[in-house]
């Protein structure tokens, strides 16, 4: 069985004699693993001869009323599927004061990317995901960690403060895994009921619906958009946000070209699904 370290101490130790043997690489999770966290491990254990991912719902970047207490959890399943995918440990803090004890105070403060988007429906996400993505990175002092564009904000936010704060850890970005018929993977996921499942195809046929009309020649951000609009209403699904910005900037462009990005975030009943998609890349 794989080893599980349940501490900050220890997690900080087994690091440390990692990197005796060569770079670690980290793959940070929230748990209850699919192909998309899997991809991370794997494209990890290609950049490294160590591998640790971490499996921990971090309670400071859910909202109070939000999922926290119903996140999906499947530890031992979770440990089955690091190990197969090349993981060589896993760090799983044994309860939130584990990363959270008693007088912790100091988070980090992420800049303009962390504003828009989902930094604008979830306030405070991005400042509870940063601090933890700050902790990890001290504890391990990896040389690289793995990110999805799945959560493609929060990959140039994360990027940012590495750099920013001179992390030492190089944040590499993966591509968005899918199920066949084009819904990207995600733990919430399984939130879905079987009514919902169907419109929760929605977003990727949004995404699909401006990429088949950018590649007609459209060009204008409010029509792309309106699209997008008009199809997750077709589907049920109630839109949080759907917007084209830059890739770079999270900036909201004058015109579209096939780097811009359409960020989704859509309510299929009281799930919450994101997606996103640069709209010159091919479905
Ligand atoms: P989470 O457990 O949802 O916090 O996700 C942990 C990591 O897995 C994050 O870097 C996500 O962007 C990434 N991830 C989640 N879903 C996918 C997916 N479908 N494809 C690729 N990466 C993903």
């Amino acid at each position: 069985m794989l080893p599980l370290v349940r501490t900050a101490h220890d997690f900080r130790r087994a690091c440390q004699e990692a990197r005796l043997d060569g770079p670690l690489a980290l793959v940070p999770t929230m748990g209850y693993l699919h192909e998309g966290h899997i991809s991370l491990i794997r494209a990890a254990r290609q950049a490294a001869p160590t591998v640790a991912a971490t499996i921990f719902v971090n309670p400071a970047q859910f909202a109070p009323h939000e999922d926290l207490q119903r996140y999906p959890r499947d530890m031992e399943g979770d440990l089955r599927k690091c190990e197969a995918a090349g993981a060589s440990f896993v760090f799983a803090p044994s309860g939130p004061e584990e990363m959270y004890p008693p007088g912790f105070q100091t988070y980090v403060d992420p800049g303009p990317l962390a504003q828009p988007l989902c930094g604008a429906s979830r306030p405070g996400h991005f400042r509870g995901v940063c601090t933890v993505v700050a902790k990890l990175f001290a504890l391990s002092r990896a040389e690289c960690a793995f990110f999805g564009e799945k959560d493609y904000q929060q990959l140039l936010v994360i990027r940012r403060m590495a750099h920013d704060l001179n992390l030492g850890t190089d944040v590499v970005g993966r591509p968005i895994v899918r199920e066949k018929d084009g819904l990207a993977l995600s733990s919430r996921n399984a939130y879905l009921s079987s009514e919902e499942r169907p419109r929760a195809l929605g977003l990727w046929r949004a995404l699909s619906e401006a990429r088949a009309r950018f590649a007609a020649g459209e060009r204008d951000v409010p029509t792309l958009e309106r699209a997008v609009a008009e199809t997750l209403d077709r589907h049920g699904l109630r839109a949080d946000y759907a917007e084209l910005r830059d890739p770079v900037e999270l900036q909201r462009p004058a015109q579209a070209d096939g780097s811009t990005r359409l960020f989704i975030a859509a309510f299929a009943g009281k799930t919450r699904l994101i997606d996103n998609g640069a709209l010159g890349e091919a479905g």
